[in-house]
């Protein structure tokens, strides 16, 4: 079948709808709108969903697949379905149907002694934080920058935090996935009936699957297990300034062994705001360079960072980043605010709440605020080597880029301790088609230019999965054709998000 043609899916709407309530069917309407690429503009892509329908329970989504097999009808799974800079819900296949899962959002365990929490995938970062404070819970958790998501759609999707768990997709531990056939399966140790370490010990006996259904369309997860960390008894959150071009070479370099060491924690995040009067009309209406400034954090270069634990500890920490950092960068600005281990967004200041594991929205509301109602985005986020000329080359041709296209194009940079993920957002006018054009024609362009590097996005917008999937393409393909031939065994019709990160079934669909 060449996608979901009118028959099946009136077919598949009457079927989901006696099977699962016409509550949870939605076909137009405000919520069914929320399940478009919130960014994609006034003209219809090509990646809209037909219908969304929305189980509550692991059964139903295994009737649902069960329909699904039988009228040949695509799924396209998501869990909030708010992966906006990637395409929202939006499915890779034209006319799919969204399975979301937002009304499974029980959370169904958080074990403070072990330090874990079993969770359902409609459970958001903001509902975890609530109910963490609600029991007076000592755990911390790592929140991206902005708390509405679905914790495993996130980190599914590979996403980041900034904090000790700021990997998110590493600090799942032991899933529960239906398989396209309908199949339960749980993973690691949770596939022993009763076993009291399914969310404290990753893997079991023989390889580890866990990862197959990360990034990947070959099953829906329904359950997984969250690692959290203990409250520190202190956070110390704050930036390091530095206002020169070339000051980024030698700040990672102090970054990077302090990193490796563990002295520096969790997630750092480095930005690189345009500076000087020169540049700051670029831009077009209210997407200028200057606007941009307002959100952006100062300096040239800024790393938002922060440390957790034992009050000496994080003093010891402190100083000892102090000492590295003044070595070679003398008029680095130093800024650290120390906070108890417990405190709350009523304590703690905006601007550190990411750093603190406070949920929140502030910088979507501000980004709208300054760009208007009508700001979109597009997510460009290649992985880079941990260096100071890596960082330098991305911000030249993310200039370069932007700027051909007409759009903005700030760089930010997610620190592990061998390599960057760039995160840098090409921001337009979302109610001007061209903009929308411009921004995918600039993300198609930095694709290219990392290709050229030997680098790849780590994750993508829907519209550009297959271009990135193609850049991994050693020895003809094999590791493409590896994935399709998982895919051809375990879902050869290709009933689950077919598409979803370049992963086809070879069967032409
Ligand atoms: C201003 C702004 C800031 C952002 N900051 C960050 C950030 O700091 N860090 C970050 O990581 N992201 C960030 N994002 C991107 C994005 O908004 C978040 O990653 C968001 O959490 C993803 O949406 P979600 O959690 O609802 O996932 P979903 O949209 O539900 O899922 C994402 C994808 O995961 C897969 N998936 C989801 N659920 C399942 C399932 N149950 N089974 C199988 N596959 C599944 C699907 O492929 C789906 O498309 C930002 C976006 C904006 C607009």
């Amino acid at each position: 079948m060449t996608g979901n043609d009118l028959g099946a899916l009136y077919a598949a709407r009457e079927r989901f709808t006696s099977l699962l309530g016409a509550g949870a069917v939605l076909a137009d309407g405000v919520i069914f709108d929320e399940f478009r690429d919130p960014f994609e503009g006034p003209e219809a892509q090509s990646h809209r969903a037909a219908l969304v329908i929305q189980p509550e329970t692991v059964d139903q989504v295994q009737a649902a697949l069960a329909v699904a097999n039988e009228l040949k009808v695509h799924l396209w799974t998501s869990s909030m379905g708010r992966n906006y800079g990637y395409g929202g819900s939006a499915p890779v296949k034209n006319g799919a149907i969204v399975l979301n899962l937002r009304r499974m959002n029980r959370i169904l365990e958080i074990n403070a002694q072990q330090g874990y929490a079993l969770i359902e995938p409609g459970v958001s970062f903001h509902q975890l934080y609530q109910a963490l404070r609600d029991e007076k819970i000592p755990l911390m958790m790592s929140v991206p920058d902005l708390g509405w998501g679905s914790i495993i759609g996130n980190a599914l999707e590979h996403g980041y935090g900034y904090n000790i768990l700021g990997d998110h997709s590493s600090a799942l531990c032991g899933l529960e996935t239906v398989l396209a056939d309908g199949t339960l399966l749980r993973t690691g140790q949770g596939a022993i009936p009763n076993s009291p370490l399914w969310s404290c010990h990753r893997r079991g006996f023989g390889p580890s699957l866990d990862d197959l259904f990360k990034q990947s369309n070959f099953g829906v997860v329904t359950k997984a297990g969250l690692w959290l960390m203990p409250q520190p008894e202190v956070k110390a959150v704050g930036t390091i300034l530095c206002q020169q071009e070339h000051d980024i070479v030698p700040l990672i370099e102090a970054m990077r062994p302090l990193l490796q060491e563990g002295i520096l924690q969790g997630i750092p995040m480095i930005v690189g705001t345009p500076v000087g009067d020169d540049v700051a009309n670029i831009g077009q209406g209210r997407f200028t360079v200057a606007n941009l400034r307002t959100v952006l954090r100062p300096g040239r270069w800024n790393v938002r960072f922060g440390f957790y634990g034992r009050a000496d500890m994080v003093s010891q920490r402190q100083s000892i980043l102090q000492k590295a950092i003044h070595a070679v960068l003398p008029n680095a600005e130093i800024e650290l605010r120390t906070y108890a281990g417990d405190a709350g967004p009523d304590e703690v200041e905006p601007r550190d709440y990411i750093s603190a594991g406070i949920p929140n929205q502030v910088l979507l509301d501000r980004l709208r605020s300054v760009f208007g109602e009508t700001f979109g985005h597009m997510d460009v986020s290649p992985v880079i080597p941990f260096t100071g000329e890596a960082a330098l080359r991305l911000d030249q041709a993310m200039r370069e880029i932007a700027g051909r296209h007409g759009v903005l194009g700030p760089v930010g940079m997610l620190c592990n301790p061998r390599s960057m993920v760039a995160a840098c957002m090409l921001m337009f006018d979302a109610s001007d088609p061209d903009q929308v054009k411009a921004a995918r024609n600039a993300a198609r362009d930095l694709y290219a230019q990392a290709r050229d590097w030997g680098c790849a996005p780590y994750r993508s917008h829907v519209a550009l999965v297959d271009e990135v999937a193609e850049t991994f393409s050693f020895n003809d393909d094999a590791l493409g054709r590896m994935y399709s031939k998982i895919k051809n065994a375990i879902d050869p019709v290709g009933i689950l998000s077919p598409g979803n990160h370049g992963i086809w079934p070879d069967r032409s669909i």
